[in-house]
């Protein structure tokens, strides 16, 4: 049987939420007065990014030096190593924005690691949101990861278990569809409250032992 295995990126392989730590930072705080009600689900990830980047104000520069200070799960290179001796190639999912995924997983020598995110684009003094990709029925999503897994699941050729790694409320609809699910965080406690069975992880050790244990991974 074929695993198909996706990794949400903020906070799940880097260890802080970059694009939360970005749009709080250049925005001097304002953005945090969105996300109540979008934790809420009352209003969309569409409409809080975009809200989000109309409140930046910053050179394209001066935010790329911010990614600086970002680090990744000191289990995830190695991660990436054992699943590609598996024959498995992660597939990184997310909410947040191609150009800062791009520049972290670069940095750490994972660029050629398949991303399906949202996009940033540099504008004078800020940055403006595309949604490339459209989604069949979510309307909760920016880029739903849900969909995008029921999407890789009919192209697959014969039958396929699907692992999802994530910690966030972007998670949501990638945790109701997935085969085997690892949380953390916001998306643990969700998980909890619906009864949506996962596995707590630390980093991403933890993830490759288990998926060892169980036989997803065989060396
Ligand atoms: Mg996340
Ligand atoms: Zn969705």
């Amino acid at each position: 049987m074929q695993t198909l295995l996706f990794c949400d990126f903020d906070g799940t392989i880097s260890r802080r939420d970059i694009g939360y730590s970005l749009f709080h930072h250049f925005s001097g705080g304002h953005n945090d007065a969105l996300l109540p009600d979008w934790k809420a689900g009352r209003i969309s990830s569409r409409e809080v990014l975009t809200r989000e980047a109309a409140m930046v104000s910053a050179t394209q520069s001066e935010i790329m030096s911010f990614l600086g200070q970002f680090e990744i799960d000191p289990g995830f290179s190695a991660f990436v190593v054992q699943s590609r001796k598996n024959r498995i190639e992660p597939v990184i999912l997310s909410d947040g924005l191609d150009f800062y995924i791009k520049y972290i997983l670069e940095r750490n020598q994972l660029g050629g690691l398949q991303v399906v995110s949202n996009v940033g684009h540099f504008i004078a003094n800020g940055l403006e949101i595309e949604f490339p990709r459209v989604n069949r029925a979510c309307r909760r999503c920016g880029n739903c990861k849900g969909e995008i897994i029921e999407e890789f699941c009919a192209q697959a050729s014969g039958t396929v278990r699907t692992v999802f790694i994530g910690d966030g409320y972007s998670d949501i609809c990638a945790a109701r569809v997935a085969d085997r699910l690892f949380a953390k965080k916001d998306l643990a406690v969700y998980c909890r409250e619906q009864n949506i069975a996962y596995t707590t992880f630390d980093t991403f050790h933890d993830v490759a032992s288990r998926l060892t244990r169980e036989g997803y991974f065989s060396e």
